[in-house]
């Protein structure tokens, strides 16, 4: 095997395979390095997305909502059952099943490209060089032109309530639990709080989820996150804002979790007792034994690569992506900073909109959104409309029986430009597409309101917003 190439990937998730596939595709010789292994100690390709992230929430998102549904909705329906029941072990198969065949697939890709995967530890040494560990074998020294870290992050451990791996668990945790905590505790309400919370409270465990900020969803527009808390409480989920864990002690066979409650500061701390504690408070980068002394890259203070727009180090011929540097921790961000690297480096065109980055909450509902919140576009002082559009209306998400959320369009008053569409309700992570490209067209609402939208579908609820934008709505009165 050759010891030198046009390029080395450290990292094989979301951010580093692309990279390391569009490289091979600008034919340029590649190979990429990545440690990960999983629980039962085999080496997968992948990263956190595929082996503990976003593919296996979303299968065991998908399992439950489905089980949640047969108790709840069927018999709307006039679909009578009885007896239903959740497999635990079939369910964790399933999706151990979906990631095993997602994370070969890499490797059945690097192989169709030309990619040379090495499995094993990758660390920068000065001078564009990378030494290679390999699980097993001999330590070898690569080098090559250029060089793209994209070693991504790790969960963020609470010093209150530090990880023991039984009782107190990140979020790898909390997608392999064998079986159905009856008292769950979640530490932070964000995105994967949120998501692995629903997972569990849909196979009926009672779960309490404890927020440090008094407000819920900071980062999204109020008024969909208003409904979201609103539509997450019902649900089942007990969401505590203002509620900041300042301790966690495992005894016995429970742990007993100790906040402070903003909403009472009158009263002492507060208790709870629960049977697993999932701590999501967010991740943070991760650069472990990645640079040798002399590497000469940079951290910001918060531990990130620092890196310019077009995710350059100050040092040449090295880049950095994904998680590991600034911007949302999203797969679809470090993938496309993958392949704008690659792009680069071939001597191609590559720029990424950094305004344009849609978020999905994967929970039921979902909740989508892609450019400005409301309360961002009144900071800003410049005169806006918003339309919103609720399901209620829709004759697809009524015959769906999901007609509860909205979908919100936010335009430029003046020049109608779409400034930010939100979207709770029925398959918002796909509706958002159409509005990601709007924003990225740079769009005004009117282009919105003149594209015809298939009819019954979930899709007319954004046409209608932004018809609501302009008090045009045919289908609900204008809000
Ligand atoms: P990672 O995926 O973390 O991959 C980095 C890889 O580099 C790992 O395999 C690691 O082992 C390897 N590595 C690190 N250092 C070295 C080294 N020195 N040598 C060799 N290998 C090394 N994002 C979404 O967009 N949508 C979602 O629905 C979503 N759901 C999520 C759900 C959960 C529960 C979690 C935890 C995350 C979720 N995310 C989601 C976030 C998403 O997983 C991350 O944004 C994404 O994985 C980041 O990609 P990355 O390639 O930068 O890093
Ligand atoms: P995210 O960064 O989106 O994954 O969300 C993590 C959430 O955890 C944030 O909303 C934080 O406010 C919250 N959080 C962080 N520390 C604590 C704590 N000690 N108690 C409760 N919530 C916390």
């Amino acid at each position: 095997m050759a010891d030198s190439f046009d390029i080395i990937v450290i990292g094989g998730g979301p951010a580093g395979y692309p990279a390391a596939i569009r490289a091979a595709q600008n034919g340029l010789s590649v190979a990429c390095i990545d440690e990960w292994k999983n629980h039962d100690g085999s080496a997968a390709f992948g990263g956190t997305c595929l082996n503990a992230g976003c593919i296996p929430s979303k299968a065991l998102l998908e399992s439950t909502e489905l089980y949640h549904r047969a108790h709840a909705e069927f018999a709307v329906h006039g679909i009578r059952t009885s007896g239903v029941e959740m497999d635990i072990a079939a369910m964790q198969k399933r999706k151990a099943d979906i990631v095993r065949n997602m994370t070969g697939g890499i490797l059945a890709l690097f192989k169709a490209a030309g990619v040379t995967p090495l499995q094993g530890h990758g660390r920068l040494l000065p001078g564009r060089q990378v030494e290679f560990t390999p699980h097993e074998g001999e330590k070898r020294t690569l080098s090559a032109k250029h060089v793209v870290l994209a070693s991504g992050s790790v969960p963020v451990e609470l010093k209150v309530a530090p990880f023991d791996g039984r009782r107190v668990i990140d979020s790898w945790g909390a997608l392999e639990l064998a079986s159905v905590p009856k008292r769950l505790g979640v530490i932070g309400a964000g995105v994967i709080g949120l998501e692995l919370g629903s997972v569990w409270r849909r196979l009926g465990s009672e779960v309490v989820v404890l927020e440090a900020m008094d407000s819920f969803l900071s980062i999204a527009d109020q008024q969909l996150a208003r409904e979201a808390l609103k539509a997450l409480k019902k649900t089942g989920l007990d969401i505590r804002t203002g509620a900041k864990v300042t301790g966690a002690t495992v005894k016995g066979k429970e742990v007993v979790v100790t906040y402070t409650d903003a909403r009472n500061p009158d009263k002492a701390e507060q208790s709870l007792s629960v049977d697993t504690l999932i701590v999501a408070v967010g991740r943070r980068p991760f650069t472990g034994g990645l640079l040798a002394e002399g590497a000469g890259i940079a951290l910001d203070e918060r531990g990130f690569i620092k890196v310019d727009d077009h995710c350059r180090t100050g040092v040449e011929g090295v880049w950095a992506v994904g998680d590991v540097v600034r911007g949302p921790m999203l797969a679809h961000k470090g993938k496309e900073e993958g392949v704008m690297v690659a792009d680069l480096i071939a001597g191609r065109y590559g720029h990424i909109n950094y305004d344009v980055i849609p978020s999905v909450i994967y929970t039921a509902p979902e909740i989508a959104w892609v450019g400005q919140t409301e309360e961002q576009v009144k900071a800003s002082g410049r005169a806006y409309k918003t339309g919103v559009f609720p399901f209620l209306a829709s004759g697809r998400a009524r015959a769906m029986e999901a007609a509860g959320g909205f979908a919100k369009v936010i335009a430029d008053k003046d020049s109608d430009t779409i400034l930010g569409v939100h979207i709770i309700g029925p398959l918002a992570g796909e509706l958002i597409a159409e509005a990601v490209l709007a924003l990225e067209y740079k769009a005004t609402a009117e282009d919105l309101q003149r594209t015809i939208h298939a009819h019954p579908t979930l899709s007319e609820a954004v046409h209608e917003a932004a018809l609501a934008a302009d008090r045009r709505a045919i289908d609900s009165l204008n809000r």
